[in-house]
Protein backbone atom coordinates (compact mmCIF):
# COMPACT_ATOMS: atom_id res chain seq x y z
CA UNK A 1 0.00 0.00 0.00
CA UNK A 2 1.34 3.50 -0.91
CA UNK A 3 0.21 6.89 -1.06
CA UNK A 4 0.67 8.47 -4.02
CA UNK A 5 0.87 12.56 -4.35
CA UNK A 6 0.18 13.50 -7.55
CA UNK A 7 0.37 16.67 -9.33
CA UNK A 8 -2.97 16.78 -11.48
CA UNK A 9 -1.78 19.51 -14.00
CA UNK A 10 -3.23 22.71 -14.13
CA UNK A 11 -6.64 21.94 -15.09
CA UNK A 12 -6.85 20.41 -18.89
CA UNK A 13 -7.52 16.85 -18.04
CA UNK A 14 -5.17 16.00 -20.15
CA UNK A 15 -2.21 18.01 -18.85
CA UNK A 16 -1.75 14.91 -15.91
CA UNK A 17 1.54 12.85 -16.54
CA UNK A 18 0.56 9.07 -17.87
CA UNK A 19 2.17 8.03 -14.67
CA UNK A 20 -0.44 9.91 -12.32
CA UNK A 21 -3.51 8.65 -14.37
CA UNK A 22 -2.41 5.17 -14.06
CA UNK A 23 -2.50 5.55 -10.56
CA UNK A 24 -5.63 7.23 -9.98
CA UNK A 25 -7.41 4.74 -12.23
CA UNK A 26 -6.15 1.83 -10.23
CA UNK A 27 -6.27 3.33 -6.52
CA UNK A 28 -8.85 2.35 -3.96
CA UNK A 29 -8.63 5.92 -2.70
CA UNK A 30 -8.92 9.33 -3.98
CA UNK A 31 -8.25 12.58 -1.99
CA UNK A 32 -8.36 15.52 -4.27
CA UNK A 33 -8.51 18.92 -3.62
CA UNK A 34 -11.94 20.34 -4.96
CA UNK A 35 -10.77 23.39 -4.58
CA UNK A 36 -8.73 23.84 -8.15
CA UNK A 37 -8.69 20.07 -9.11
CA UNK A 38 -10.72 19.96 -12.54
CA UNK A 39 -13.66 17.29 -11.80
CA UNK A 40 -13.32 15.72 -14.89
CA UNK A 41 -9.47 14.24 -13.47
CA UNK A 42 -11.93 12.72 -11.17
CA UNK A 43 -13.47 10.41 -14.31
CA UNK A 44 -10.09 8.80 -14.34
CA UNK A 45 -10.91 7.19 -10.44
CA UNK A 46 -12.11 3.45 -10.76
CA UNK A 47 -16.08 3.28 -10.34
CA UNK A 48 -15.73 1.56 -6.84
CA UNK A 49 -12.77 4.39 -5.54
CA UNK A 50 -14.09 6.25 -2.49
CA UNK A 51 -13.26 9.82 -3.14
CA UNK A 52 -12.93 12.54 -0.75
CA UNK A 53 -12.62 16.21 -1.41
CA UNK A 54 -9.55 17.63 0.68
CA UNK A 55 -10.86 21.24 0.50
CA UNK A 56 -13.59 20.52 3.46
CA UNK A 57 -11.42 18.59 5.17
CA UNK A 58 -8.81 19.02 7.76
CA UNK A 59 -4.83 17.57 7.93
CA UNK A 60 -6.11 14.91 10.54
CA UNK A 61 -8.94 13.97 8.50
CA UNK A 62 -6.59 13.88 5.54
CA UNK A 63 -4.40 11.38 7.31
CA UNK A 64 -7.35 9.57 8.80
CA UNK A 65 -8.74 8.63 5.58
CA UNK A 66 -5.18 7.21 4.57
CA UNK A 67 -4.51 5.39 7.68
CA UNK A 68 -8.27 3.83 6.37
CA UNK A 69 -6.67 2.41 3.53
CA UNK A 70 -3.66 1.31 4.95
CA UNK A 71 -5.79 -0.84 7.21
CA UNK A 72 -7.29 -2.29 3.63
CA UNK A 73 -3.84 -2.72 2.13
CA UNK A 74 -5.33 0.04 -0.78
CA UNK A 75 -3.28 2.76 -2.70
CA UNK A 76 -4.38 6.00 -1.98
CA UNK A 77 -3.94 8.88 -5.11
CA UNK A 78 -4.05 12.18 -3.26
CA UNK A 79 -4.30 14.47 -6.03
CA UNK A 80 -3.12 18.66 -5.91
CA UNK A 81 -3.15 20.84 -8.20
CA UNK A 82 -0.26 21.74 -10.66
CA UNK A 83 2.47 20.45 -8.97
CA UNK A 84 2.48 19.19 -5.46
CA UNK A 85 5.63 21.16 -4.35
CA UNK A 86 4.76 24.29 -5.18
CA UNK A 87 2.16 25.35 -2.63
CA UNK A 88 0.60 21.89 -2.32
CA UNK A 89 0.95 21.71 2.24
CA UNK A 90 2.16 18.11 1.10
CA UNK A 91 5.10 18.59 3.46
CA UNK A 92 2.95 18.06 6.36
CA UNK A 93 1.41 15.13 5.47
CA UNK A 94 4.56 13.32 4.23
CA UNK A 95 5.84 14.00 8.08
CA UNK A 96 2.06 12.58 9.46
CA UNK A 97 2.94 9.68 7.41
CA UNK A 98 6.15 9.10 8.42
CA UNK A 99 4.99 9.28 12.04
CA UNK A 100 2.57 6.45 11.10
CA UNK A 101 5.28 3.99 8.98
CA UNK A 102 3.03 4.50 5.91
CA UNK A 103 4.65 4.74 2.66
CA UNK A 104 4.32 7.19 -0.69
CA UNK A 105 5.64 8.56 -3.49
CA UNK A 106 5.25 11.86 -4.91
CA UNK A 107 4.21 12.10 -9.02
CA UNK A 108 4.94 15.62 -10.29
CA UNK A 109 2.54 17.81 -12.59
CA UNK A 110 2.63 20.94 -14.73
CA UNK A 111 2.14 23.61 -12.47
CA UNK A 112 -0.01 26.47 -13.45
CA UNK A 113 3.08 28.77 -14.25
CA UNK A 114 4.11 26.84 -16.84
CA UNK A 115 0.64 26.01 -18.14
CA UNK A 116 0.03 30.15 -18.09
CA UNK A 117 3.70 30.51 -20.06
CA UNK A 118 1.97 27.93 -22.64
CA UNK A 119 -1.19 29.93 -23.12
CA UNK A 120 0.93 33.08 -23.71
CA UNK A 121 3.32 31.42 -25.93
CA UNK A 122 5.82 32.76 -24.24
CA UNK A 123 9.39 31.79 -23.26
CA UNK A 124 10.23 32.97 -19.99
CA UNK A 125 13.47 33.07 -19.88
CA UNK A 126 14.95 35.21 -23.14
CA UNK A 127 18.87 35.23 -24.13
CA UNK A 128 19.55 39.46 -22.86
CA UNK A 129 16.60 39.74 -20.87
CA UNK A 130 16.11 37.29 -17.56
CA UNK A 131 17.82 34.13 -17.50
CA UNK A 132 16.01 33.80 -13.76
CA UNK A 133 12.19 33.13 -13.10
CA UNK A 134 10.69 33.59 -9.75
CA UNK A 135 7.53 31.81 -8.04
CA UNK A 136 6.27 33.75 -5.31
CA UNK A 137 3.29 34.97 -3.50
CA UNK A 138 2.36 38.25 -1.51
CA UNK A 139 1.75 36.95 2.20
CA UNK A 140 -2.04 36.23 2.57
CA UNK A 141 -2.48 33.78 5.54
CA UNK A 142 0.75 32.39 5.38
CA UNK A 143 3.17 34.59 6.25
CA UNK A 144 6.16 35.65 3.79
CA UNK A 145 9.89 35.81 5.41
CA UNK A 146 10.84 39.42 5.27
CA UNK A 147 14.15 38.22 3.04
CA UNK A 148 11.84 37.09 0.27
CA UNK A 149 9.29 40.75 0.08
CA UNK A 150 8.09 41.30 -3.20
CA UNK A 151 10.10 44.87 -2.95
CA UNK A 152 13.54 42.49 -2.63
CA UNK A 153 12.70 39.82 -5.20
CA UNK A 154 12.24 42.91 -7.58
CA UNK A 155 15.31 43.78 -7.38
CA UNK A 156 16.85 41.13 -9.39
CA UNK A 157 14.38 42.18 -12.26
CA UNK A 158 13.67 38.54 -13.24
CA UNK A 159 10.56 37.13 -14.58
CA UNK A 160 8.15 36.83 -11.86
CA UNK A 161 5.60 34.20 -11.82
CA UNK A 162 3.43 35.47 -8.58
CA UNK A 163 0.59 33.15 -7.52
CA UNK A 164 -1.74 33.59 -5.12
CA UNK A 165 -1.70 37.14 -5.14
CA UNK A 166 -4.49 38.21 -7.34
CA UNK A 167 -6.70 39.45 -4.87
CA UNK A 168 -3.49 42.10 -4.35
CA UNK A 169 -2.99 43.22 -7.62
CA UNK A 170 -2.73 46.83 -6.44
CA UNK A 171 0.12 45.97 -3.93
CA UNK A 172 1.48 44.13 -6.38
CA UNK A 173 1.91 46.86 -9.09
CA UNK A 174 2.74 49.48 -5.87
CA UNK A 175 5.67 47.36 -5.24
CA UNK A 176 6.93 46.86 -8.80
CA UNK A 177 6.52 49.50 -10.39
CA UNK A 178 9.33 51.58 -9.06
CA UNK A 179 12.14 48.87 -10.41
CA UNK A 180 10.19 47.62 -13.44
CA UNK A 181 8.62 51.27 -14.90
CA UNK A 182 5.28 51.78 -15.35
CA UNK A 183 5.69 50.09 -18.82
CA UNK A 184 6.74 46.58 -18.04
CA UNK A 185 4.51 44.04 -19.10
CA UNK A 186 2.55 42.18 -17.28
CA UNK A 187 0.38 38.63 -18.29
CA UNK A 188 -2.58 37.41 -15.88
CA UNK A 189 -3.74 34.17 -17.04
CA UNK A 190 -6.83 33.16 -14.86
CA UNK A 191 -7.51 29.13 -15.19
CA UNK A 192 -4.57 28.14 -17.55
CA UNK A 193 -5.85 25.45 -19.41
CA UNK A 194 -9.42 25.31 -18.58
CA UNK A 195 -12.47 26.03 -21.07
CA UNK A 196 -12.78 29.28 -19.02
CA UNK A 197 -9.78 30.67 -19.07
CA UNK A 198 -8.66 34.59 -19.48
CA UNK A 199 -5.87 36.08 -20.52
CA UNK A 200 -5.20 39.94 -19.54
CA UNK A 201 -2.25 41.12 -21.17
CA UNK A 202 -1.48 44.80 -19.70
CA UNK A 203 1.70 46.84 -18.60
CA UNK A 204 2.25 47.95 -14.40
CA UNK A 205 -0.17 51.15 -15.59
CA UNK A 206 -3.32 49.35 -16.50
CA UNK A 207 -3.24 45.64 -15.05
CA UNK A 208 -5.02 46.84 -12.14
CA UNK A 209 -8.25 48.63 -13.95
CA UNK A 210 -7.97 45.45 -16.66
CA UNK A 211 -7.77 42.88 -13.87
CA UNK A 212 -11.14 44.41 -12.69
CA UNK A 213 -13.28 44.92 -15.54
CA UNK A 214 -12.33 41.38 -16.34
CA UNK A 215 -13.42 40.49 -12.85
CA UNK A 216 -10.48 37.81 -12.03
CA UNK A 217 -10.68 37.68 -8.17
CA UNK A 218 -8.57 34.02 -7.65
CA UNK A 219 -7.35 30.82 -9.38
CA UNK A 220 -4.65 33.43 -12.12
CA UNK A 221 -0.99 33.31 -12.28
CA UNK A 222 0.60 36.86 -12.59
CA UNK A 223 3.78 36.95 -14.95
CA UNK A 224 5.64 40.07 -15.00
CA UNK A 225 9.13 40.88 -16.55
CA UNK A 226 10.86 42.54 -19.67
CA UNK A 227 10.53 39.06 -21.55
CA UNK A 228 7.34 39.73 -22.16
CA UNK A 229 7.76 42.64 -24.53
CA UNK A 230 9.72 39.96 -26.67
CA UNK A 231 13.01 41.90 -27.27
CA UNK A 232 15.82 39.66 -26.99
CA UNK A 233 18.90 38.39 -28.74
CA UNK A 234 18.66 34.34 -30.49
CA UNK A 235 19.76 31.47 -27.73
CA UNK A 236 23.01 30.56 -28.81
CA UNK A 237 21.49 26.90 -28.84
CA UNK A 238 20.37 26.78 -32.53
CA UNK A 239 23.12 29.82 -33.57
CA UNK A 240 24.84 28.20 -36.89
CA UNK A 241 28.22 30.21 -35.11
CA UNK A 242 28.20 28.32 -32.24
CA UNK A 243 29.19 25.06 -32.05
CA UNK A 244 28.61 22.64 -28.62
CA UNK A 245 28.66 18.82 -27.72
CA UNK A 246 26.00 18.19 -29.84
CA UNK A 247 26.48 19.56 -32.30
CA UNK A 248 30.39 20.19 -33.78
CA UNK A 249 29.76 21.17 -37.79
CA UNK A 250 29.09 24.55 -37.95
N1 LIG B 1 0.47 23.55 -6.90
C1 LIG B 1 -0.19 24.53 -7.74
C2 LIG B 1 -0.38 25.86 -7.04
C3 LIG B 1 -1.36 25.81 -5.89
S1 LIG B 1 -1.58 27.35 -5.12
C4 LIG B 1 0.59 24.68 -9.06
O1 LIG B 1 1.67 24.09 -9.18
O2 LIG B 1 0.11 25.36 -9.95
C5 LIG B 1 -3.01 27.96 -5.91
C6 LIG B 1 -2.67 29.10 -6.84
O3 LIG B 1 -2.11 28.57 -8.02
C7 LIG B 1 -3.82 29.94 -7.31
O4 LIG B 1 -4.14 30.97 -6.40
C8 LIG B 1 -3.29 30.53 -8.59
O5 LIG B 1 -2.38 31.58 -8.33
C9 LIG B 1 -2.49 29.35 -9.11
N2 LIG B 1 -3.25 28.50 -10.04
C10 LIG B 1 -3.62 27.23 -9.87
N3 LIG B 1 -4.20 26.73 -10.98
C11 LIG B 1 -4.18 27.73 -11.88
C12 LIG B 1 -4.56 27.84 -13.24
N4 LIG B 1 -5.08 26.81 -13.91
N5 LIG B 1 -4.34 29.02 -13.87
C13 LIG B 1 -3.79 30.07 -13.25
N6 LIG B 1 -3.38 30.02 -11.96
C14 LIG B 1 -3.57 28.87 -11.29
Amino acid sequence: MKVYFIGAGPGDPELITVKGKKIIERSGYCIYAGSLVNPDILKYCSKDARKYDSASMTLEEIIAVMEEAKAKNEDVARVHTGDPSIYGAIQEQMLELDKRGIDYEIVPGVSSFLAAASTLKQELTLPGVSQTVIITRIEGNTPVPETEGLEILAKSKATLCIFLSIKEINKVVDILKPVYGAYCPVAIVYKASWKDEKVIISNLNDVVDKTIQNGIKKTAIIIVGDVLSKNFEYSKLYDKHFKHSYRNKS
